[in-house]
């Protein structure tokens, strides 16, 4: 995994870079938001299609509040047009905190003498499998520092440990990993280990400022990180998720460049991201950082539901970092996946007393919802929401799910809805206390009463029946 020029492996123009700031800036400052223009592109996303990097830009440079709203309430009513109340739950799953580079935005840089350096050793792993088992997680993204030690190999071994973990009606169906770049042999040892979404965040697109604040080792190279994805796709992982951090440049800039950087999969690979992160930046353990471009509430919520309009088929993560409050209103925009009962502090899930403050030296950064998985699963059902576990496309073969939930019709009433719905019901089964499972319950029941009378409705019961009996893992 060590930065190693001549094994890049590029085979022809594809890896060539793709950013061009000029022309990034060029579309923010060209903008013409005018009112009708605006709706004319909140229509054309709610039309279903994707949004152009000019369109995309008018967005951005909307400023009026009045404009702002129509596109918050666009996001709302694409949400609503098309992905229903279904929110996928997944955990974080802190593997090691050794690193290599001196990023200034993170607590685990090499030069922060102040965090404690773990890797989990097997039955460290084992034990925090289980606790996240035991607490009803089925999804995990497994993060890992960047370091000689954790190579594609040790990647592979740690996902395989997870996989194989089983704790009573408990197992994890899907890892995904967050990890450093690797070469394309590297990244075929990882897919062979079956990972799910393999993500990597770019932090900033914007290459002056990506050489500001990465101070030391491999990650430094910025080319080297804006190619970790095409050698990926070389290596057939195509199921991959990308992101920037926002807070290190100008948001309207890096956001501009998800989207370019969504263009460039799409084009060369014809297949975008599965996912589009957006962590913004929040305290950490010797945090040394420019603040000057930190994003503020207002301009991070509008520029989610900017993201949702410009690729209106691509799943949206939300993380703990934000807090409820903030999660609440950008959940109604349509972001695909949250995670929940959240702890990254190294060997945390596993320990017995869990307390409410966090230590910033034994973590990357502060988190801002320490809701427990079962307060989370309990107010989205309160508030109408499908907490939902499901894996089911990903190991039925069908790939590029959310393309499909977007351009197949029925889709979601035949899979997804059915799918979310026999998760939610095995959570409520084995893991739910009673009054979660009462309002749990009468959240399916609401869903199976507005479902058409029909043989897809009566394998649903018969499954949902089963499920009760005791079985898990059913779905569509
Ligand atoms: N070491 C791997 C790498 O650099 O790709 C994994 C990265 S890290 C464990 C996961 C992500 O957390 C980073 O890519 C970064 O975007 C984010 N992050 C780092 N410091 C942060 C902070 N202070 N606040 C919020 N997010 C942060
Ligand atoms: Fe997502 Fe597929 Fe499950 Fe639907 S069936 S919720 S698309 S994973």
């Amino acid at each position: 995994m060590i930065f190693q020029p001549e094994k890049l492996q590029i085979k022809d123009q594809r890896m060539k870079p793709f950013m061009d700031p000029a022309e990034i800036w060029g579309f923010i400052n060209n903008a013409k938001p005018s009112k009708e223009r605006v709706r004319d592109i909140i229509a054309k996303s709610l039309d279903k299609q994707r949004l152009t990097l000019r369109e995309t830009a008018t967005l951005i440079e909307a400023s009026d509040p009045g404009l702002v709203e129509e596109i918050k309430q666009g996001a709302k009513i694409l949400k609503e047009k098309v992905y229903g109340q279904r929110i996928v739950l997944f955990a974080p799953l802190y593997i090691g905190n050794l690193c290599i580079n001196t990023c200034a935005y993170c607590g685990f840089k090499s030069t922060n003498k102040a965090i404690q350096r773990i890797t989990l050793n097997k039955e460290q792993l084992v034990s925090q499998v289980k606790a996240l088992e035991d607490a009803g997680q089925k999804r995990l993204i497994l993060v890992y520092g960047e370091h000689p030690k954790y190579d594609a190999n040790f990647i592979a071994e740690t996902v395989g440990i997870v996989y194989s973990v089983r704790s009573g009606p408990g197992e994890i169906r899907r890892v995904n990993i967050n990890a450093a770049p690797m070469d394309i042999d590297g990244f075929r040892i990882v897919k062979d280990a079956k990972i799910g979404t393999y993500q990597i965040f770019q932090e900033t697109y914007h290459e002056e400022t990506y050489a500001k604040v990465h101070l030391g080792g491999i990650k430094k190279n910025f080319e080297w990180r804006l190619t970790a994805l095409d050698r990926a796709q070389e290596a057939g992982i195509d199921d991959v998720g990308i992101g920037a951090l926002f807070g290190l440049y100008d948001w309207r800039f890096d956001l501009l460049s998800l989207v370019r950087h969504t263009n460039h999969l799409e084009a060369v690979y014809n297949i975008g991201p599965h996912t589009i992160s957006f962590p913004r930046i929040q305290y950490a353990s010797h945090l040394n950082l420019d603040q000057s471009h930190l994003v503020s509430d207002a301009d991070f919520t509008r520029l989610v539901a900017i993201l949702r309009l410009a690729v209106p088929y691509t799943g949206l993560i939300l993380t703990a970092r934000e807090s409820a409050t903030i999660r609440n209103e950008i959940l109604q925009f349509g972001v695909s996946q949250i995670d929940g009962g959240t702890n990254i502090e190294m060997g945390g899930y596993a320990k017995k007393e869990q307390t409410e403050a966090q230590d910033i030296d034994l973590e990357q950064f502060q988190i801002n919802d320490n809701r427990s998985l079962n307060e989370i699963m309990d107010e989205l059902i309160m508030q109408g929401y499908i907490p939902s576990f499901c894996t089911s496309c990903y190991r039925q073969g069908r790939t590029g799910e959310h393309f499909m939930e977007f351009s197949v019709p029925g889709f979601i009433k035949r899979f997804c809805q059915p799918n979310a719905l026999l998760t939610l019901a095995e959570y409520l089964e084995n893991y739910a206390p009673e009054s979660t499972r009462e309002k749990g319950y009468q959240l399916i029941q609401k869903k199976l009463d507005e479902m058409e009378q029909d043989s897809s409705k009566d394998s649903l019961l018969e499954k949902l029946e089963q499920v009760k009996a005791g079985k898990g893992d059913l779905y569509f």
